[in-house]
């Protein structure tokens, strides 16, 4: 599949490893939007929030327990941080393989959207 989250999981696209395990991998983002920009992303290939069913969901639980786990090791749990997923054209979703932006080591602006 050419998939580019699943040539980085798979080590075939070099990236900066942050965590894994056998469910999720976790990379620093190319081009951080704040001081610490991690991507979490599920080793299965689900293509967006779209995609999420009954049958895949249990992984979405997991990727927020692992979250919590690198803002804690990160340093920015105690003053806090996003965890932002994009969906679709409208929200700016580029790459198609569902993944969870973790951000935080500064003030982020208060704006959603
Ligand atoms: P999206 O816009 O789909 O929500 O987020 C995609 C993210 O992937 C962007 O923040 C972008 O900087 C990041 N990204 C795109 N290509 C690469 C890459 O080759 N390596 C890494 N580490 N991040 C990437
Ligand atoms: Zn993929």
């Amino acid at each position: 599949m050419d998939c580019l989250f699943c040539k980085i999981i798979s080590g075939e696209i070099p990236s900066k490893k942050v965590y894994e395990d056998e469910q999720v991998y976790a990379f620093y983002d190319i081009a951080p939007m704040a001081p610490v920009h991690v991507l979490i992303v599920p080793k299965v290939h689900i293509a967006s929030v779209n995609e999420v069913t009954s049958e895949n969901s249990a992984v979405i639980a997991h990727i927020y327990e692992v979250a919590a786990k690198l803002a804690k090791e990160l340093g920015i749990a105690e003053n806090g941080y996003r965890v932002i997923t994009n969906c679709g054209a409208d929200a700016g979703q580029t790459v198609f393989h569902l993944h969870f932006h973790l951000l935080g080591g500064k003030k982020l602006r208060v704006e959603m959207c």
